[in-house]
């Protein structure tokens, strides 16, 4: 089969021909449709330094997709052929403490799709049937391709209560979009996104109604919060950029006892000011990936109430015109892209 694979360490991409995995007992076989490219993805075609003590070489990338089954494991009984599917990236043991105590998606054992074990950009993957989310009908093919990111978006902008707060969100990449569309959705007053990037602001201002932006390259935040009329500093923030500056500047415009949820990765070991943290009484979670399963269920339904997310996908590419989409990825002119198979 075609498959995209990290087949050198330099920078780069490149379409081969592979085996096709094999489908085992607890398994299903998925036929890819549509292929979106991640963060992740773009570390690892960039070869930087997290990719290079990461990746084996050569590996099957790629994790954000949607597609149909075309084989199911002899011991699965709640999937069937033809069923339109996406499916959660992270493969958990089933064994440790925070998987048998509900908590898998902090499960001390997580093996990566496209990270750890072959991808999804590939006419087909295999994973566990555990791991796969059957689409309701009313999400779309594009949407689906997506939903691996929507899910981060969702899980950390449904962390702490929305109604009614004044939130900032750090970093209009496509997850800092879909959460502002999310965190309005959940009632949030005023959602204010800061990016230093015009292109990106400018998505995010579409995504929903009564978004604010600012390019804190160029403006200042405490502007933006004066001319919204709020006086004591946001209630909510979600980290979306994983640079240190914007968490910093995060936790000095928080209220009093403000909640703040980090999901950005600094590439790097960054300072903060803990004085913020101390003297505000401010309440800092982490979030890493998607709740298993919960997530994936409000992902569906917030779709079907909803929030519309179709505006974050800027670019659609053939799978044949890779290249392209990784460079248009990089260029920072787009939110998500698009690879369609067939
Ligand atoms: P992205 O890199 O596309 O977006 C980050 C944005 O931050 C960019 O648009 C960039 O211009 C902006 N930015 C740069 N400097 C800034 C500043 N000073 N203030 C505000 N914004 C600034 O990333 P994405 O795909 O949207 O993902 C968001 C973050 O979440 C990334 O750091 C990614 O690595 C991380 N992530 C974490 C998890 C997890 O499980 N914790 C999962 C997926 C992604
Ligand atoms: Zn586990």
């Amino acid at each position: 089969m075609k498959a995209l694979v990290k087949a050198k360490s330099e920078k780069g991409i490149w379409m081969q021909n592979v085996p096709e995995p094999s489908c085992g007992h607890n398994d299903v076989k998925i036929k890819i449709k549509k292929s979106a490219i991640c963060g992740t993805d773009m570390h690892i075609y960039q070869w930087d330094k997290w990719a290079q003590s990461t990746i084996p070489v050569p590996m099957v990338v790629g994790h954000e997709y949607m597609g149909e089954i075309v084989e199911i494991g002899s011991e699965v009984n709640n999937l069937a052929i033809g069923d339109r599917v996406s499916g959660e990236g992270h493969i958990v043991c089933g064994h440790c403490r925070n998987c048998l105590g509900g908590k898998k998606h902090l499960c001390l054992n997580t093996v990566g799709v496209g990270v750890n074990r072959p991808g999804s950009f590939a006419e087909y993957l295999v994973i566990p049937a555990e791991n796969v989310f059957k689409l309701p009908a009313h999400v779309s093919d594009d949407v689906a391709s997506i939903f691996d990111p929507f899910g981060n978006a969702v899980h950390t902008a449904l962390s702490f209560d929305m109604v009614g707060e004044d939130v900032l969100i750090t970093g209009a990449g496509p997850i800092g979009i879909m959460a502002a569309a999310i965190c309005r959705h959940a009632g949030a007053r005023f959602v204010v996104v800061t990016d230093v990037n015009d292109y990106r602001l400018e998505l995010a201002k579409n995504i929903a109604t009564n978004i604010t932006t600012v390019n804190v390259a160029n403006s200042e935040l405490k502007t933006a919060m004066q001319s919204l009329g709020m006086v004591e500093g946001f209630d909510v923030g979600l980290e979306m950029s994983g640079v240190g500056v914007a968490l910093e500047q995060m936790m000095s415009n928080m209220i009093n006892g403000g909640k703040i949820a980090i999901l950005g990765i600094p590439p790097d070991k960054i300072q903060l000011d803990l004085a913020h943290v101390i003297f505000k009484g401010l309440t800092i979670k982490g979030i890493y990936g998607r709740e298993m399963f919960e997530t994936w269920y409000k992902m569906g339904m917030l779709v079907q109430s909803g929030v519309a997310i179709e505006r974050v996908i800027t670019h659609h590419f053939s799978i044949d015109d890779y290249q392209l989409a990784f460079e248009t990825m990089a260029s920072g002119q787009s939110g998500k892209v698009i690879m369609d198979w067939n």
